[in-house]
């Protein structure tokens, strides 16, 4: 893994630490590639590994994502801030490689068809009004969900939002669909399943309402309006991200420092 690059969070502390990255590993003899590169090295948290996921969509397959911590949680990064000449000596040997399921959700109406990739989630959620919306798990109909919205995520996803909305922690290494609800209604006239439902990863998950107005479909930190939406469409994608572990963390380590 000789290509690199560096993204940070656009802090100060991220900006001079991913520069210092930068000078000793060339001095090592790695090289900068932007465009080519096949280990993304990001300075910050989470939310930076999210945005480097997004930017880098295009060559998946051939490049891995290491993380350096800076943030405040840091559950994705194997290093902290403090730890960077250990990275830098890390950096010869070579990682294990770690891959997770990549989301691709699909959006219709009647005209077109819209098509976004996640690594944490996506999630159909509108703050203004109640929304209705018919669930499908392939063809066959589920239930019929009232409330401010539903999330979808896999692995890797499970201890972001999907946390905070009561679903379940998912251990590495399975693959799977959690959907989660967000704020459902219920009562005698209205009742969906009111627990987090876990799936094979090769079911897809259909929402279909009369109206998505004033709903957003969220994948990982952006967004689009779904006002002219009448179906939305989740499954796992062929799509792999992969982190590069130049060194062993345990599972158990990183969820008690979440935690
Ligand atoms: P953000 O500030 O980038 O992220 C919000 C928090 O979630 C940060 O503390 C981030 O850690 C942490 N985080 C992100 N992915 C995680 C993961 N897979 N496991 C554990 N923690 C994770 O916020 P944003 O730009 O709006 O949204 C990006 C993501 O943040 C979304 O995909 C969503 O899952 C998550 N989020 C969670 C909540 C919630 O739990 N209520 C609310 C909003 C967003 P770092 O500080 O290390 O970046
Ligand atoms: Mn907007």
């Amino acid at each position: 893994m000789k290509r690199f690059i560096t993204i940070n969070r656009g802090d100060e502390e991220s900006k001079r630490l991913c520069k210092y990255i930068r000078e000793s590993m060339v001095k090592k003899n790695f090289t900068i590639d932007e465009k080519n590169p096949e280990l993304i090295i990001y300075v910050g948290g989470d939310g930076t590994l999210l945005k480097a996921f997004h930017e880098y969509l295009d060559i998946l397959d051939n490049v891995s994502f290491v993380g350096i911590h800076t943030g405040t949680l840091g559950f994705s990064t194997d290093y902290t801030a403090q730890e960077v000449e250990e990275f830098l000596e890390n950096i010869d040997n070579e990682p294990v490689i770690e891959e997770k399921q990549v989301l691709e959700v699909e959006c219709y109406n009647t005209h077109t068809s819209k098509h976004y990739y996640a690594l944490n989630e996506v999630r159909v959620e509108n703050i203004v009004k109640t929304q209705a919306m018919d669930l499908y798990l392939d063809s066959t109909y589920f239930e019929t969900f009232r409330g401010n919205g539903v999330c979808i995520s896999a692995q890797y996803g499970s201890t972001a939002y999907n946390r905070s909305i009561g679903g379940a922690v998912i251990y590495p290494g399975l693959e799977l669909l959690q959907v989660t609800e967000i704020s459902g209604i219920h009562h005698r006239h209205s009742r969906s399943l009111g627990a987090p439902l876990i799936m094979n990863p090769n079911i897809q998950v259909t929402l279909k309402s009369d109206s998505f107005d004033h709903a957003l479909l969220c994948y990982d930190h952006l967004h689009i309006h779904l006002d002219d939406i009448h179906e939305i469409r989740v499954r796992n994608s062929d799509k792999r991200m992969k982190f590069a572990h130049f060194k062993e963390i345990s599972h158990i380590d990183r969820l008690n420092a979440l935690f």
